[in-house]
């Protein structure tokens, strides 16, 4: 599956949520996004809610942000690394993402980083529309300027 796939579907079981919610706070609405509640609640919007099996290793795990904000991919790639092809970055550079390098490709490793997973941050940028707060994530541009 595409990055791109992958967006417009988690987009649209977000959405599907968030139409079930609109009784509820801002902060409600967080937390019940929380982990603990979503994998009880919405078993499917999670492959790993199947196993009862968290992304990241941290006790309070937040899942309104997957993905982050901060994520941008380029399905047609961003530029070419010699033999590599560049699929994603992180826009802010956070310390604690990295890459996935293989043989022809490089993409964003976020496995370490839980900026998007905590509730402070995500009460910086909350939006009920997902997708408002995710619009810079898809990318056209080519890095290259080819
Ligand atoms: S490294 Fe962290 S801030 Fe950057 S895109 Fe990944 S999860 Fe977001």
């Amino acid at each position: 599956m595409s990055y791109n796939q992958w967006f417009q579907e988690h987009a649209a079981k977000h959405r599907a949520i968030m139409n079930k919610l609109t009784h509820l706070n801002e902060q409600e609405v967080i937390e019940y996004f929380r982990f603990e509640n979503m994998v009880i609640q919405e078993s499917e919007f999670c492959p790993l809610y199947a196993e009862n099996k968290k992304c990241h290793d941290t006790p309070e795990l937040n899942c309104y942000l997957c993905a982050c904000p901060n994520f941008r991919f380029n399905d047609k790639g961003f530029k070419q690394e010699e033999d590599k092809t560049l699929f994603s970055t992180c826009s802010i550079e956070s310390p604690d993402g990295d890459q996935y390098i293989s043989e022809t490709a490089i993409h964003q490793n976020c496995a370490g980083c839980l900026v998007p997973h905590r509730e402070s941050y995500i009460k910086k940028v909350f939006d009920r529309d997902w997708l408002k707060i995710m619009s810079e994530v898809p990318c056209e541009t080519n890095l290259s300027g080819d």
